[in-house]
């Protein structure tokens, strides 16, 4: 495995592998690596003949409150999980190179943007966005991997892929969960033991809300208010957001009629941090 940190070689490799004729894959990364991100890796050699494998902390999806200073970094364990996992080159440029002290450019994508995640983190998909756009033009990609562990950030950029005719096949992989349930991230080292226990409960409601519609609810309010009355039975729960959606544009939806597919998703904080999870059920 091959570390670079210009965006100019980077740039430089894609070309010369694209000129071999070789297909590349792309898995845009915030570091931390876990066994989901690791997953995306194996996926994306699946699928192409070398894999990029991008780490960068955008500190554009951040706002000023959040965790842009403290977002855990362990690039040593990262290089060497990230290439037993199959990456054969990883890119992690730095901040000023990304983002120049004139950069004026962002990459918005409307309505998709502005709900759920978008409606609690104003501007953080504009950063993603912004940084996936790049981080394509930078590895030049055949193929990305992304996670359904974040849905809408996977549904955006489909939608940025196909309003700016990036010529890219995207794949979206399946969530990597702990043997509890709880879905991995990055983010869980912040928990501390009791947090880390209750943390549990995201996965727990999202389970019960597939049991109810499987055993005929159809009435999102009723699901909705189980969920969070589940959540709530944890003393340590803040509930951003309990949400049943349509998966593709986000719309919230009252009644699962027969032919939907639905998006259930939460957002929970357990004392500092910030926890999302979701679950798709397509109603027969
Ligand atoms: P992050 O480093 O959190 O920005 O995540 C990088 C990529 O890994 C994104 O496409 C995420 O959706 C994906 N990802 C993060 N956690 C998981 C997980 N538990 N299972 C599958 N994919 C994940």
């Amino acid at each position: 495995m091959t570390t670079i940190s210009s965006v100019l070689e980077m740039q430089r490799t894609a070309d010369s592998v694209r000129l071999q004729g070789k297909r590349i894959g792309v898995v845009p990364t915030m570091g931390y690596l876990h066994a989901g991100h690791l997953s995306l890796i194996r996926i994306a050699t699946q699928h192409a003949d070398v894999v990029i494998t991008t780490i960068f902390v955008n500190p554009l999806q951040f706002a000023p409150h959040e965790d842009f200073t403290r977002y855990p970094r362990d690039i040593e364990r990262d290089s060497r999980l990230a290439e037993e996992a199959g990456t054969d080159y990883l890119f992690i440029p730095e901040q000023n190179e990304m983002y120049s002290s004139n950069h004026l450019t962002y990459v918005q994508t409307e309505s998709l943007a502005e709900v759920l995640e978008g409606k609690i983190r104003p501007g953080h998909f504009r950063g993603v966005t912004t940084v996936v756009a790049k981080l394509f033009n930078i590895t030049k990609p055949h193929v990305a991997v992304f996670g359904q562990k974040d849905a809408q950030q996977a549904l955006l950029i489909q939608q940025m892929v196909r309003d700016l005719n990036f010529n890219i096949e995207l794949n979206i992989a399946p969530i990597v969960r702990e043997p509890d349930g709880l879905a991995m991230s990055s983010r869980n080292v912040y928990l501390n033991p009791e947090e880390r226990k209750q943390s549990v409960l995201l996965s727990q409601s999202l389970l019960m809300a597939e049991k109810m519609i499987v055993e005929g609810e159809r009435n999102s309010q009723i699901i909705k208010e189980a969920v969070t009355k589940l959540l709530y039975s944890q003393p340590l729960a803040v509930i951003d957001y309990v949400s049943i959606a349509d998966a593709s544009m986000l719309h919230e939806i009252e009644f699962l009629s027969s032919g939907t597919t639905a998006l259930i998703s939460l957002a929970v904080h357990f004392g500092k941090t910030r926890l999302i999870d979701n679950t798709i059920v397509r109603i027969s």
